[in-house]
């Protein structure tokens, strides 16, 4: 019998790593699924449709909210961000394990919808590394940082409410932190009835 996949919520301020360091922990974990996010922000350079995210107009999202076609959403940094039901359910039905890489309003819906779903919270090693960071990225203009900067420290300060928390120093450490969570995740007694079952039913 094949358990439920787990599902693995990690939030983090903008610009902490959490792309980075799961893209690490996805190259090791095949049956590990990344949650392609649906938003309304503009692609950044590079950035794929249905790769990255599926994006759309405001329209597209409300009528996507409509027809209760999201496990949680919210609006960050004025454009709405969420994550379809449909691929989370039917990869954890196939056993897949679904990371979803998404801001604290939506974990806390998550909380409260998934009970049986695991929280990482990812934090920078210092505040100024993660100005650094998300400077250094290059990808947002100054007024767009400010705001981001601003988000970070609410983010933060709602850090306890999470499960784990990954420090994000070294990004191939980072990711054998989430490893290791996974691993423990997947040992936990819950995960293991079947097991337990099948090794009883044996002389
Ligand atoms: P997020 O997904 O949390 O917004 P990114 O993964 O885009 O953040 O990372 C933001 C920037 O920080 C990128 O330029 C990335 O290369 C860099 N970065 C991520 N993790 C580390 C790390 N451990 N050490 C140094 N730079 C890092
Ligand atoms: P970015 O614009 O930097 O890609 O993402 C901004 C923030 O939105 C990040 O904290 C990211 O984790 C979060 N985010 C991405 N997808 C989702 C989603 O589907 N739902 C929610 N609630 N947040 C998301």
């Amino acid at each position: 019998m094949n358990n439920k996949g787990l599902l693995l919520v990690v939030s983090g301020p903008s610009g902490v790593g959490k792309g980075t360091v799961l893209k690490e922990f996805l190259k090791t974990n095949p049956n590990a699924v990344y949650s392609v996010s649906a938003t309304t922000r503009s692609p950044r350079p590079g950035e794929k449709n249905g790769v990255h995210y599926h994006f759309m107009s405001k329209e597209e999202f409300l009528h996507l909210i409509q027809q209760d076609g999201v496990l949680e959403y919210a609006v960050y940094s004025d454009h709405y961000y969420g994550t379809p039901r449909e691929f989370v359910n039917q990869m954890r039905e196939q056993g897949k394990d679904v990371i979803l890489e998404i801001e604290v309003q939506g974990a806390m819906q998550v909380k409260q919808k998934c009970p049986d779903a695991v929280f990482v919270f990812v934090m920078p090693p210092s505040y100024q590394v993660l100005k650094d960071r998300l400077s250094g990225r290059g990808t947002e203009d100054e007024k767009t940082i400010t705001k981001r900067l601003t988000a970070a420290k609410s983010e933060l300060s709602r850090a306890e409410q999470y499960d784990y928390i990954v420090v994000n120093d070294q990004v191939e450490k980072a990711a054998w932190r989430l490893n290791a969570i996974v691993t423990a995740e997947k040992c936990k007694m819950n995960q293991m009835k079947q097991v337990i079952k099948e090794v009883l039913q044996y002389d």
